[in-house]
């Protein structure tokens, strides 16, 4: 599995692209914006992206799939149906990453949750509903690869003080799922830096 970090946009969101060496299939987690970037790099691993997936409806992570949509590129999206509202919210938001709208609606192609099946070439993507942060915060796992969106970050976890969010529902998402996971998993956040789930264990002060 080969990943790889795009950073965008005024409030530096991750975009996560993730290719699966033996089939060449390709992924997007999350799109903060850049999405030609992304898919020179894709052209140049010859690699073909499948579909994107959405860990939150956050303006800052799918930015970048409506300009995509915009410029009529069209690559299946999911998110999960909690989140369909936020993903809505776009063009309130904007002025915060400093473009000017109005932007076209985000195209959503399906809603997924912990019961969807979801594939990488032939590999599982195991999906985690984690509310909390957002109502339909999701992360996903891929072999040892946990992408946790802004559930969890690298000794922080993400904030609940916007719509939607809860303090308690994000602690108890994190502790009951995500903890759970092998402790080797990386853990590939939207902001910041790479974490594995042994260090949160040992040192986010959020999850002791
Ligand atoms: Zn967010």
């Amino acid at each position: 599995m080969k990943v790889q970090l795009f950073v965008e946009n005024a409030i530096r969101t991750n975009s996560w692209v993730v290719i699966d060496e033996e089939t060449d299939d390709a992924i997007i987690i999350d799109c903060g914006g850049g999405y030609e970037k992304i898919l020179d790099f894709l052209n140049t691993q010859n690699a073909n992206l499948k579909y994107i997936l959405c860990t939150h409806g956050h303006f800052d992570h799918i930015v970048g799939i409506v300009e995509m949509q915009k410029n009529n590129i069209n690559v299946p999206v999911y998110i999960n149906k909690n989140d369909e509202f936020l993903a809505y919210q776009l063009n309130d938001m904007l002025g915060i990453l400093g473009i000017a709208g109005p932007y076209p609606k985000i195209n959503i192609d399906n809603f997924v949750d912990e019961t969807s099946e979801l594939k990488i070439g032939n590999k599982n993507i195991q999906i985690f509903q984690t509310p909390g942060h957002t109502p339909g915060g999701l992360c996903f796992k891929i072999e040892n690869l946990l992408f946790s969106g802004d559930s969890l970050f690298h000794r922080e976890i993400g904030r609940c003080d916007l719509p939607g969010g809860n303090f308690h529902s994000l602690i108890n998402s994190l502790k009951s799922k995500i903890l759970t996971v092998p402790e080797q998993t990386v853990v590939y956040p939207g902001h910041g830096s790479v974490t594995s789930i042994k260090e949160e264990k040992l040192f986010n002060p959020y999850l002791k």
